[in-house]
């Protein structure tokens, strides 16, 4: 029988192991590292600085007074609460499709949407660079599978070719991308997968968990960017980013959201989320979309404008190729009081480990200029 022991000696021996890191304070731009002492913490998702917002913060504690802790039960049996359904109901109006469904995380959402919609009669075509959550999803459908070089229309055209040739006339062809790549921080041309997809009546499922309150009209997403508005079939995202809380959702229409709730299993077999998360995730979407959103959007720009002259989005990739290197780099920046973390394989493909460096809107100009000054001075030495 296979040892784990030396199954993590190997990790060791490829600079693959992984260790947790033990935060001492709440999350922040600054955090107490144990061991460490508090750092400049360039590695959260939280790009609005919501999840210790005081607002929220009060909204939650007055919904948990009135709702408790739990939900008691899964959605189907009797977790379902006047506040779940409001929050779905306030986050489809926002994304202007027929209906919208909540999930415990965006992992569970990939991994419950995509075997619901697609099955061995079906074809998945991904984009090489998708999060892992998807490509589980896709594995568990049983459905053929494509995969397209990141951003390769060409391929992407080839493969709906090639699908829609032998896809019957009961069958599914889903083309699967993000719209802001989570480990490049670089964007899909939405508008061109559009294009294809409705050329080859294929539907189109596009994760917006990095883009979702960071991007977009009113924070909304790029799927709310006019031109592509309306045209993508499924819109994924989390609230575990930018919203500053945690939760997955999909939104689509009627039909797709209540076949969803027949077979999606991350969906059905689990706990309905706390209603107190519900309540507040409900009143976060009104302040992430709303003014208080896009000032926080605003000195987001402004940081990430600070940080790169060709920024796209909030996540920074140093590409450095080596996963030791990568790490010797993470290590350096920490002794400098900075938390930017080496991402290797299999997050990354083999060969692209890298510091990946995500920018807040709660960053002080000061700070963001001290990284970029330890970031070039770690390059002039390697
Ligand atoms: C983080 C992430 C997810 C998972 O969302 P959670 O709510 O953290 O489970 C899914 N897709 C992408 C692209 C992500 O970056």
């Amino acid at each position: 029988m296979r040892d784990p022991e030396e199954e993590l000696s190997q990790l060791q021996s490829s600079g693959l192991l992984r260790h947790l890191r033990r935060i001492e304070s709440p999350q922040g731009i600054r955090v107490k590292l144990s061991g460490v002492g508090e750092c400049l913490n360039f590695s959260s998702n939280d790009y609005l600085g919501l999840s210790t917002d005081d607002s929220l913060k009060s909204l939650y504690q007055k919904h948990i007074g009135h709702y408790g802790v739990g939900s008691g039960a899964s959605r189907l049996v009797c977790g379902t609460m006047a506040v779940h359904l409001e929050l779905e109901e306030k986050l489809a109006a926002l994304k202007h499709t027929g209906a919208a469904l909540t999930f415990t995380s965006g992992f569970a959402t990939a991994t419950g949407v995509l075997p619901a919609l697609c099955g061995k009669d079906d074809f998945l075509i991904l984009d090489k660079l998708c999060h892992a959550s998807l490509i589980d999803g896709a594995r568990l459908s049983e459905a053929t599978l494509r995969v397209f070089p990141h951003n390769d229309l060409d391929r992407l055209q080839s493969h709906l070719e090639w699908a829609s040739e032998r896809v019957g006339a009961g069958g599914r062809i889903l083309v699967v991308t993000e719209s802001v790549f989570s480990m490049d921080g670089d964007l899909a041309p939405l508008d061109e997968i559009c294009d294809l997809k409705e050329r080859y009546r294929a539907l189109l499922l596009v994760d917006e968990a990095h883009a979702f309150g960071v991007l977009g009209p009113g924070g909304r997403g790029l799927g709310a960017e006019p031109g592509v508005e309306g045209r993508i079939d499924l819109q994924m995202g989390t609230f575990s980013k930018a919203v500053g809380l945690s939760g997955g959702y999909l939104c689509a229409s009627r039909s797709i959201v209540d076949l969803l709730i027949n077979r999606a299993r991350s969906f059905i077999y689990t706990t309905a989320p706390p209603p107190a998360l519900a309540a507040t995730l409900r009143d976060a979407l009104d302040l992430v979309c709303g003014p208080r959103g896009d000032a926080l959007r605003d000195d987001l720009r402004r940081n990430r404008e600070t940080f790169s002259a060709d920024s796209t989005s909030a996540i920074h990739p140093v590409i450095i190729g080596d996963n030791e290197a990568a790490l010797a780099a993470s290590a350096r920046l920490l002794t400098l009081g900075f938390l930017v973390p080496a991402i290797r394989f299999p997050t990354v493909p083999k060969g692209s480990a890298r510091l990946r460096v995500t920018l807040s809107a709660a960053h002080h100009f000061e700070e963001i200029l001290s990284l970029k000054s330890a970031l070039a001075q770690l390059a002039s030495t390697r």
